[in-house]
């Protein structure tokens, strides 16, 4: 797509205009000063201009060691040096001579610089300074248009037959089905006029980073061949007050122009967050929010301007924006599945070269979890491992690399472990994989690596989910922990000592064990009863907890029973295949990275 720009006036460039006028105005003043050459004469020579009283000007320079002066009409500029003389004074006084302090800056080129060039410039960027805080501080209102910087800087997506289609978002089938209704409005907006139907005016787009959000608002208006006006949230909450309003009024105003079109805000939580009434609130956000909800209830449904909005953190949002008639139609953009990281896989493969016999299918299996930007960002580093190699194809092995790259950082190759670490390492991931796959509903290995990344892992065990996973049973859940627990249990058994590695798994345990307490009803003791409150769903999941002290210390409590009962597990399971444990770990610490086929036939025999 074609993306046209309107320029965008920072106040640099303002600075800028004014720094030239004062070069062009010292450029034009400067020489006439510098015509006034000094002149150097001897002592007796102004003296003898003393005795004649034509002297106009005097300057006694005690530190240079001379006498500036000029003659009677201050046209011409004479100095001299100084000679001891303790009359002089006196006699210049007599002579009519008049003592100043003006000629010194025409006589010290470094001070004459210094007061028409830096000052003026010091000056008004210390105004400027001074200005913009004043404005930063005020309310706001019409004084911040004064530089007339209201302007929107919305992205115009002309249209163009190259626009991204459906067809390149890949999975996501719902979030399409529920768009196209949209295109088919842009399409004849006359038929719904007809009917009376109004469209929703705007549309949420939900989920996580990463997803597609942008991708689809950009195939709607690709699809419905109509302009695509995209600002992002965080671009309208600018350095003064009432510029975001402004230029919410006028990304609306070039909208309702170029109508039908898509006007497309990202990271609307930027300027949408609920308002709270703690002193000192965002006055620029809620202006900016105001303006937004004005110009959403000011126009008809059926006008052709469709909004939609991307956001990860719904829930923040103010409910007045979630209102009827503003942004009331949802539509959620999940991470992907199996099927759907397969079809992204392959959409974004077509725009490398990819060998023959790619098992997308298999990558997409070990890529569980990742967004779409992540697999597209997988395909790109295996085209280019496989520049790197000097290979003109990306194979199977470059994507399966890519994977780990994009996941869990660049190999740290230079990482320099110490035997024993290494050894503890091997033990610690041997650990997680041998525990998972005693246990017949854990997910099998997919390849088990002791090669330090970037990310900080010393290791890693990739495990790999059978098809999807919807629901998971308390006993799968439990088993995880289990394996979470397994890498420290290994460490145990083998050294009798603990270490830090296990950090990371520690957190993960906790976490679930607390999730299944509090929010999956599976400890017997609360029923089913809702002890903590999911805030953000699809940042990591930020939880409040919804009970009283006591409560809390027995969700505690239970959470530390839980992981305990799920550790003893592990570290039964492990102390009874001890042989199995040892040769395993040998064979990792040895050969540094072990597949999920070599594992399982070393277990197998
Ligand atoms: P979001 O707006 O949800 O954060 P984007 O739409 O900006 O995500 O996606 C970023 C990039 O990730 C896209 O440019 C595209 O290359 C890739 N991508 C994400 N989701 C998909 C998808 N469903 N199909 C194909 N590519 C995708
Ligand atoms: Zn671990």
């Amino acid at each position: 797509m074609q993306e046209v720009k309107s320029p965008k006036k920072p106040l640099i460039f303002y600075y800028c205009i004014v720094l030239l006028l004062l070069l062009l105005f010292n450029a034009l003043v400067t020489p006439r000063l510098m015509e006034r050459q000094v002149q150097e004469v001897d002592y007796g020579t102004f003296m003898a201009m003393t005795e004649k009283k034509e002297i106009g000007l005097v300057e006694v320079q005690e530190q240079e060691n001379q006498i500036v002066f000029t003659d009677k009409d201050k046209t011409a500029v004479y100095k001299t040096g100084m000679m001891p003389d303790p009359n002089l004074t006196e006699r210049l006084y007599a002579a009519g001579a008049e003592f100043s302090g003006e000629i010194v800056e025409q006589a010290s080129p470094l001070l004459s610089a210094l007061l028409s060039w830096v000052l003026p410039i010091a000056v008004f960027i210390g105004l400027g300074q001074l200005l913009n805080r004043q404005m930063m501080k005020s309310m706001g209102g019409p004084n911040s248009m004064m530089f007339g910087m209201g302007k929107s800087n919305a992205k115009v997506y002309v249209k163009s037959s190259e626009g991204i289609r459906f067809s390149d978002v890949a999975g996501e089938d719902e979030a399409k089905e529920n768009l196209s209704e949209i295109v088919d409005y842009l399409h004849d907006p006359g038929k719904y006029q007809e009917i009376g139907a109004a469209m929703p005016k705007g549309i949420l787009l939900v989920g996580p980073p990463g997803t597609g959000k942008t991708m689809l608002a950009k195939a709607v208006a690709g699809e419905s061949n109509v302009p695509f006006f995209s600002m992002s949230g965080s671009e309208f909450v600018e350095m003064f007050v009432g510029m975001g309003a402004s230029k919410v009024r006028d990304l609306f105003r070039q909208a309702k122009e170029k109508a039908p079109c898509i006007v497309f805000i990202d990271e609307i939580d930027a300027i949408g967050k609920k308002r709270d009434s703690r002193m000192g609130g965002n006055d620029e956000r809620e202006q900016t929010l105001n303006q937004l909800l004005t110009e959403m209830d000011g126009f008809e449904g059926n006008n052709g301007v469709v909004i939609l909005a991307a956001t990860n953190r719904p829930e923040s949002l103010d409910p007045a924006l979630t209102r009827p008639g503003r942004f009331d139609r949802r539509v959620p953009v999940e991470l992907p599945d199996l099927k759907g990281r397969e079809d992204i896989l392959k959409v974004h493969a077509r725009k490398i070269k990819a060998a023959e016999d790619v098992d997308f299918e298999k990558i997409a299996r070990m890529a569980s979890g990742a967004s779409g930007a992540e697999l597209a960002n997988i395909v790109n580093e295996a085209a280019l491992r496989a520049v790197r190699d000097g290979r003109r194809f990306a194979a199977q092995a470059d994507f399966e690399e890519s994977i780990e790259v994009v996941i869990a950082g660049y190999q740290k190759k230079n990482a320099i472990l110490t035997d024993q670490e290494k050894w503890a390492v091997a033990y610690h991931e041997i650990g997680h994989a041998l525990v998972a796959a005693r246990q017949t509903h854990s997910a099998p290995v997919q390849k088990i690596t002791i090669i330090p990344r970037t990310s900080g892992a010393l290791g890693y065990t990739m495990q790999v989910e059978e098809g999807n996973h919807y629901l998971m049973t308390k006993e799968e859940l439990e088993n995880k922990i289990a394996t979470l627990t397994g890498g420290r249990a290994a460490e145990e058994v083998r050294f009798g000592a603990v270490s830090t590695g296990a950090a990371n798994d520690i957190e993960q345990a906790t976490k679930l064990a607390r999730a299944m307490v509090t929010r999956y009803g599976m400890s017997g003791d609360f029923d089913m009863v809702a002890l903590e409150t999911v805030t953000d769903p699809y940042l990591g999941g930020d939880s409040s907890l919804a009970c009283s002290p006591e409560t809390q210390a027995e969700v505690d409590r239970q959470v530390v029973e839980l992981v305990k009962k799920q550790h003893a597990k592990a570290l039964d399971i492990l102390q009874n295949d001890r042989p199995m444990l040892d040769k395993l770990a040998k064979t990792l610490y040895e050969k540094e990275t072990i597949t999920g086929e070599e594992f399982m036939a070393i277990l197998n025999g």
